[in-house]
Parts: C-alpha cells; structure tokens; sequence
C-alpha cells in the first residue's frame, strides 16, 4: 500500500486536532506516514502513532522550522522523492497552501486546496470533496497526474484512532539559498485569553452586531461553559473584535459540538464556517432571523438579557 505523508500541525511536539483529522482521511487512501517539522518529535509520537501513523519523518532543521513556505515546500520535496506517496495531505493555512503550491510545482503533482473530505477514487486516484459559494455548491475532484497534494479543512472529519508504530525517521534537508533568502527573525506572542483555540474548542459563543459592540454577555457566558468566543464578520468589521476570532466564508470554521449564535442573523457565508457544528442554539430577538432555521434550539429575546440569565442558570446548575 502506498504512503500517504500528512504534515504535522503541532506547538512544540503538542499535535493539534487537524492532524488527527488527516491521518484518519489518509488511512483511507494509503499508509498515513506524518511529517513533523522542528524539535520535539518525541512528545507528539504517542499522539501520531494513536491516530495510525506507520512512520514519522522528523525533520529538525533551523532553515525549515518557522511559518516560511519556501523551505517547507522543499522538506517536503524531499520526502516525497525519498517515500513516492500516493498523496501529500496539509492541514489548510496559509502558509501551507502556498508550501503545497510550491510543492505541487517540484514534483509535478496535482494539488487540491480546502478539501472537506478525501477518498480513494476510481483507479486508485485521490478524489476529494470542497465546498464552493458559501457552501450552496459540493465539489467533487480528482487529481489525475502525479503525487495528489491536498490542502484539507479543519474540523470537517471526526478523528478516528487506530494504533500503529509511528516509527521515527529522521531526514536530512539541505535548503537552498533561494529558500533561505527569507528568515522569520522574531514573533510575537498572541495575547493569552486563556480560552480554548477557536477551531479545536468544543464549545463556541459568538457574537455579532447584535451585541452592539459590547461582548462583555457572550465573554460571560463562554468563560462559564469553557468554551471559545466567535464573532460575525460584521463584529469584526466594526472593529469590536479580531479577526482571528471570525467565524465563517472569510474566517475560521468551526465544527464543536455546540455552538450558541448571539445577535446573528445567520447570513450565508456566517453558516459556512458553523452549520457542520452538532447542536446549534441562537438567541436573536428577531423571530424571523434566517439563523432560525438551521438551529436545534432558538430563543427569541435580547441578548442582554437571556445571556445573563443562561449564565446564572448553567453556573447554578
Ligand atoms: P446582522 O446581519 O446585522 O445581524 C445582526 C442580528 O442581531 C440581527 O438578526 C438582529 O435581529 C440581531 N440583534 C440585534 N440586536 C440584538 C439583541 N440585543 N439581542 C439579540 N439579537 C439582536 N460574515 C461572517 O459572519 N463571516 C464570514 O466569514 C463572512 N464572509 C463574507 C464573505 C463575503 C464575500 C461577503 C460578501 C460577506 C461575508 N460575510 C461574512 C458577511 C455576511 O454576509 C453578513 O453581513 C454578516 O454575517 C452579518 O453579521 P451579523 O449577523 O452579526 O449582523
């Protein structure tokens, strides 16, 4: 059976839930072997081996460790000379589609980008599933000439263990000076909410222009569940909170298993980045807000008030 190398999504050897996540889709295609970039390689194994990871390449290398494409694409064009996978499966990010750009450029493979689902297609070849205009269109494709380089979404497939030896194979990679040109000199920690990460929280609270600007309530609410805060883009448009926590077409997606919309009005591409998540509550004080049709439960009511409410309730509980 063919490898299929998944790359890594890790802080520090801590794995992130999307590789989990591909190394189930890559089970279905192949032998999943993952590919963990810097040092550490020993903390994330008991993880990559629980998730059916035959082998781990480990390639810990001051020129490729960092957030540059350039250097990534070229570790990776090195494993794939050293392993001829049958497909190369990304977690979706920007520095990863462009490493698999570049990657799908070197070895002349077929790339697919923001994958919901991957399968093994006739003849063997790699097929895909995406999700185009917001999610009203599926998409099915396959890559029909050389090594299938896949960029998949995160939180669109329930990880699914299955023990294996994850052995470790360390790689040698010499960057070229051209990759080199550009190093990341410094970083900036992000400011610690002390919140769970929005795509790998169970729970999510969002907030949207309903909230006035005044997130205080949602915050409340999520600190009480443990949970993440989202918000509409409209949130962040008005400049009422970051980007990173934007939920949707244009944001992040989010599949937890419950999602509570607060002064949402459910706007297609805001359904995008959340309707895959398992039960959906919105609170709205407009009955007639399209958020209503896609929710498992709905309250009709101001924010200001049911949330403060909901929150004494779950703390009394
Ligand atoms: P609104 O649509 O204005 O809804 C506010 C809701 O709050 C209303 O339903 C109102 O009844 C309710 N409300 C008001 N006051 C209260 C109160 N006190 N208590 C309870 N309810 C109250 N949007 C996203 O969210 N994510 C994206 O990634 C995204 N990408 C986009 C990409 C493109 C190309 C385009 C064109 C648009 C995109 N949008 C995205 C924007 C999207 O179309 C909507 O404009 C946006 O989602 C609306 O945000 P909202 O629901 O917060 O605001």
């Amino acid at each position: 059976m063919a490898e299929v190398l998944v790359l890594v999504d890790h802080v520090d050897g801590q794995v992130k839930k999307n590789t989990a996540e591909l190394l189930t889709l890559a089970r279905r295609i192949g032998e999943p072997s993952a590919v963990f970039i810097g040092g550490n390689a020993e903390a994330a194994r008991p993880r990559l081996a629980q998730f059916g990871a035959e082998k781990v390449y480990v390639v810990d290398n001051a020129d490729v460790t960092g957030a540059l494409a350039a250097p990534l694409a070229e570790a990776l064009a090195a494993i794939v000379e050293q392993s001829s996978p049958a497909a190369v499966l990304l977690p979706t990010s920007g520095v990863n589609k462009e490493a698999a750009a570049r990657l799908s450029v070197k070895i002349e493979g077929g790339l697919i980008t923001d994958a919901t689902d991957v399968q093994a297609g006739d003849g063997g070849a790699v097929q895909t599933t995406q999700s185009a205009f917001a999610s009203n269109y599926t998409v099915t494709a396959k890559v029909t000439k050389g090594t299938a380089i896949v960029t998949v979404k995160p939180n669109t497939t329930p990880p699914q263990a299955s023990q294996a030896g994850a052995t470790v194979v360390p790689v040698e990679v010499t960057v070229s000076d051209l990759a080199k040109a550009a190093r990341i000199t410094d970083t900036q920690p992000k400011a610690k909410s002390g919140r769970p990460e929005l795509t790998e929280a169970q729970i999510v609270v969002s907030g949207g222009r309903g909230t006035g600007g005044d997130f205080s309530p949602v915050e409340a609410f999520a600190d009480t569940l443990g949970a993440a805060v989202g918000a509409s883009r409209a949130a962040v448009d008005a400049g009422w909170y970051p980007h990173s926590n934007q939920v949707g077409q244009t944001g992040k997606q989010v599949s937890p298993q419950l999602y509570v919309a607060c002064g949402i009005s459910g706007a297609i591409q805001h359904r995008a980045g959340m309707q895959t998540s398992k039960t959906i509550v919105a609170i709205n004080k407009d009955e007639e807000a399209p958020i209503f049709e896609l929710v498992d439960f709905g309250v009709v009511g101001d924010l200001f008030t049911v949330l403060p409410q909901a929150n004494d309730a779950v703390k009394a509980a």
